[in-house]
């Protein structure tokens, strides 16, 4: 498989949360992070919402009154990403591409070029989201997808990949090897 091209320590998320209303941004913040690149998609709303629910837009504003800044780097099409952003008055990057680094360099610009040390990236997929950010190197955080049922067919061949993945990880990172797969057989 082509993936096993890549090393699989790419694939392996810096922090892991079940949800995404159980970080705790002010450990981020005492880490000397304040800037937050954020998965749209499964990662803080599922594909059919177009607002978070109540839970996760506290932490999203527990992270604004933290201080920090918070930019959305979404695949998904201008329309489904600026709709929330302009809400919430955030500034984006849809269609971002990611895993692929130009996505990621725009958010960059879009903070004009801070020290990427300062930026945590959240998202829901090891295929994107995580290997991306590795190769950005970029402090990373994996939450559980918030619903898997509603994902679109590449996104399912991206869980399938996951699995690949995963199974790879096992042997070098056990302990988050189980808390992924702990999350991924709760999933809806
Ligand atoms: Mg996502």
């Amino acid at each position: 498989m082509a993936l096993l091209f890549f090393k699989t320590k790419n694939f392996i998320p810096d922090f892991y949360y079940s949800n995404f209303s159980e970080i705790d941004f002010k450990f981020f913040l005492d880490m000397g992070k304040s800037i937050i690149f954020l998965d749209i998609d499964n990662t803080i709303m599922t594909y059919s919402e177009k607002v978070p629910i109540k839970s996760i837009l506290d932490n999203i504003n527990k992270a604004i009154e933290l201080g920090f800044d918070i930019i959305l780097v979404s695949n998904n099409s201008k329309q489904r990403v600026s709709e929330f952003a302009n809400k919430m008055n955030f500034k984006y990057i849809a269609r971002a591409n990611k895993p692929f680094k130009k996505g990621y360099k725009k958010a960059i610009k879009l903070i004009n070029y801070q020290s990427k040390e300062k930026v945590i990236f959240i998202g829901d997929q090891l295929i994107t989201d995580i290997f991306g950010a590795n190769k950005m190197e970029i402090t990373n955080l994996l939450v559980n997808p918030l619903k898997t049922k509603t994902e679109h067919w590449y996104t399912k061949i991206n869980r399938c990949l996951e699995n690949s993945v995963l199974k790879s990880m096992r042997k070098i990172d056990e302990s988050m090897y189980k808390k992924i797969k702990k999350g991924r057989s709760n999933e809806k």
